[in-house]
C-alpha cells in the first residue's frame, strides 16, 4: 500500500502514523526526520536545511525531492510505504506523480488529519520526545514519567513562533495539494481531534474503506 499522511503540524501525523506502519507492513517515510538526522549527522544537507528549519519555513523543492525520491527508491520501500511529511507542496506532489508513473506505481490513499488551528498552537509548544524510543509526549495532555523527563527533547521548531510559521505556510503551500489529490479521488479526510485511540480507529476505517474502494474500481 502507497499512502500519503497530511495534516497541519502538530496534528498527530507522527504519532498515528507510527501505529499505521506497524499494522500495514510498511516504511514509515517523514522527510522532517530524515531533515533531523542529516542535521544531527551534520552532512552538507543538513547544514542547508537547518536553517530553514529553525524558522519554521520549508525546505527548498529541490533538495526535498532529490532526497525523497532517492529514498522511495529503496528496495524496503518497494511494495509500499507510507509517507508523512511529503509532499508539502504542490511541485513535489508533482515530482512523485512523475516518479511514480514512470516506474508503473500508483498511490492507493491520501489521508489529511484535520484539526483546528487554536489546538495546535497548544499541542505543539507542549510536545516532547523521547530520543531513546522515539515516543512522542505532551507535557499536559500525555505527560511522561518522571524518570525519563531529562533525556526528554523539545524540538527547536516547537516554539510558538516557529509553530505560526508553519501554520501559516502549511495553509498556504501544503493545504492547494488537497484538491490536487481530491482530482485523482484518493483523498480520505479523517477528524484529528480526540484520544489518539480514537484518532487511530478513524484512520484504520478510512484507509481500509479507500482500500476496498480502489480494489472494486
Ligand atoms: P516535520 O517533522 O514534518 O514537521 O518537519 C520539520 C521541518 O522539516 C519542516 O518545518 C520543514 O522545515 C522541513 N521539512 C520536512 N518535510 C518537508 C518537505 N516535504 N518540504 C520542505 N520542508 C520539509
Amino acid at each position: 500500500m502507497r499512502m500519503i499522511f497530511i495534516g497541519p503540524p502538530g496534528a498527530g501525523k507522527g504519532t498515528q502514523a507510527a501505529r499505521l506502519v506497524e499494522r500495514f507492513k510498511i516504511p514509515h517515510i517523514s522527510t522532517g526526520d530524515m531533515f533531523r538526522a542529516a542535521v544531527k549527522a551534520g552532512t552538507a544537507l543538513g547544514q542547508q536545511a537547518d536553517e530553514h528549519m529553525k524558522g519554521g519555513r520549508l525546505v527548498p523543492d529541490e533538495l526535498t525531492i532529490a532526497m525523497l525520491l532517492e529514498r522511495v527508491a529503496e528496495p524496503d520501500a518497494r511494495d509500499g510505504f507510507m509517507l508523512d511529511g511529503f509532499p508539502r507542496t504542490v511541485p513535489q506532489a508533482e515530482a512523485l506523480d512523475a516518479a511514480l508513473g514512470k516506474a508503473g506505481l500508483k498511490l492507493d490513499v491520501v489521508l489529511v488529519l484535520e484539526v483546528p488551528d487554536d489546538l495546535i498552537v497548544e499541542r505543539i509548544v507542549g510536545r516532547r520526545s523521547d530520543p531513546d524510543t522515539g515516543r512522542i509526549y505532551h507535557l499536559t495532555f500525555d505527560p511522561p514519567p518522571a524518570d525519563i523527563v531529562d533525556r526528554l527533547v523539545h524540538r527547536k521548531d516547537d516554539t510558538e513562533e516557529a509553530c505560526r510559521t508553519r501554520l501559516a505556510t502549511y495553509h498556504g503551500q501544503t493545504a492547494p495539494i488537497i484538491p490536487f489529490y481530491e482530482a485523482q479521488g484518493l483523498v480520505r479526510k479523517v477528524n484529528g481531534v480526540g484520544s489518539a485511540d480514537d484518532v487511530t480507529a478513524r484512520i484504520s476505517a478510512a484507509t481500509l474503506t479507500a482500500l476496498s474502494a480502489r480494489r472494486q474500481g
